[in-house]
């Protein structure tokens, strides 16, 4: 006998994108030491904490030290004090009611997003964006839901719906059937948007087909229009069909700090074999309740410190800060004639390259004429292929030289 593995894990393909762009960036490095190089690739963020939140964050520490307070496990789906504030500041607000034991909270929306697949069958069809953020595809491939990857960039058995600029970014519904879709909106890596009346198109198709959306929201925070809902809980019916992930990453610096949430409603049902029905709340509640052991005290009560007044508003001078950026990239890159797309309601900025040069052409062009590293679109899948990300996440005064030094630059 032998220890055998998860060969599924062996069709993943992935890793590479983001080792190339190290590997080409330390290339670049070694043979120009004295070059001043600017990383627009990073998807995160580069701002501290703010104020209100450091301040709450201490405050929970001093309650771990000391007996009276000190607070052991808690719930494993996060205290009520932190998703009272999110039902009343993220769904309320949006005419959205939800119950406490509907919002889950976590370390993380990447692990939400992961594990979510696991409450569901190993057949059903899956739909993804194609690009995408590749959280939903390899975890898919991890657990044996599709064949190997193609020639196409493709791996056999998943449903690409390709986003492009000939479509304006919008995906098609699937034209076969799937049972899963995931949603990210605004988008990563793309930067675009769907409007309610888009998302609808989305919610009905699952309800006429009793699929479920996988809505993942992290990027809520940056919406500026006002068409482009902020849950997908606002179109109607959907409740029945959707489950939301956010996080607290991008909306206030919590990449290193890491609390986020899920929002599984009490209406969501799927189907068992017999074709009865089941709800997924207690499903995803059991998963969680087994395999996870609450985000940490401290960590949710400096989450809880974004709802505050002065917590919003320092959070949102952030965000501001970072879409400020994101308006010099697009203007910038229009000026000199480039397609752009996202930068809006997004801290991503989508580029078309010039002349049909093909992502990675475009990514060396950048990084040894302007020394600007992006990341090639090719890496997000397919129809990635002749675009490069560019990203917000950087201060003004970095994004306002790499974007003279691209202006400089003759396409
Ligand atoms: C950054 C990001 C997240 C957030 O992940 P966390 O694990 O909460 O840091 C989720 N989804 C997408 C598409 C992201 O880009």
């Amino acid at each position: 006998m032998v220890v055998k593995i998860n060969e599924n894990y062996l069709k993943l393909k992935s890793s590479y994108l983001f080792v190339e762009v190290a590997r080409r960036e330390a290339e670049f490095t070694k043979a120009n030491p004295d070059a001043d190089v600017i990383k627009m690739g990073i998807g995160d963020v580069t701002k501290p904490l703010v104020p209100a939140v450091i301040d709450a964050f201490r405050k929970a520490v001093d309650e771990m030290a000391d007996g009276e307070t000190f607070m052991g496990y808690g719930p494993e789906q996060g205290y009520d004090f932190l998703a009272e504030a999110i039902i009343k500041n993220d769904y309320n607000k949006y005419g959205v009611d939800l119950d406490t034991s509907e919002v889950f909270i976590s370390d993380g929306a990447k692990c939400d997003t992961g594990n979510i697949q696991e409450i569901f069958g190993i057949d059903n069809k899956i739909a993804v964006t194609d690009p995408v953020y590749t959280v939903y595809v390899d975890t898919n491939v991890m657990a044996g839901r599709t064949g190997e990857m193609g020639d196409d960039g493709m791996y056999e058995g998943l449903t690409y719906l390709k986003c492009n600029a000939e479509n304006g970014f919008i995906p098609e519904l699937p034209s076969e059937p799937v049972d899963i879709i995931y949603l990210c909106y605004p988008n990563n890596p793309t930067g675009t948007t769907l409007t309610k009346d888009q998302l609808k198109v989305f919610v009905e198709y699952a309800r006429e087909n009793k699929a479920i959306i996988l809505f993942d929201a992290a990027y809520e925070v940056f919406i500026n229009e006002d068409d482009v809902p902020h849950s997908i809980y606002e179109i109607e019916g959907a409740k029945e069909v959707a489950i939301e992930f956010r996080s607290f990453s991008k909306t206030a610096g919590f990449t290193g700090t890491r609390c986020a949430y899920t929002v599984v409603p009490k209406e969501l049902k799927g189907y068992d074999s017999e074709g009865n029905e089941v709800e997924i709340n207690p499903l995803w509640n059991r998963r969680q309740t087994t395999k996870f052991n609450g985000a940490s005290y401290p960590v949710q009560r400096a989450a809880e410190a974004t709802y505050s007044p002065e917590g919003r508003k320092q959070i949102l001078e952030v965000v501001d800060y970072y879409m400020a950026n994101a308006k010099i990239i697009r203007e910038s890159l229009t000026d000199i004639g480039l397609e752009v797309y996202g930068g809006v309601s997004s801290p991503y900025i989508w580029v078309k390259t010039p002349n049909d040069m093909d992502s990675w052409d475009f990514f060396d062009v950048l990084l040894n004429e302007a020394n600007v590293i992006g990341t090639p679109g090719s890496g997000f899948g397919p129809s990635g292929e002749g675009y490069l990300r560019l990203t917000a996440f950087n201060t003004l005064e970095n994004t306002k030289e790499a974007m003279d030094r691209i202006s400089k630059l003759e396409f």
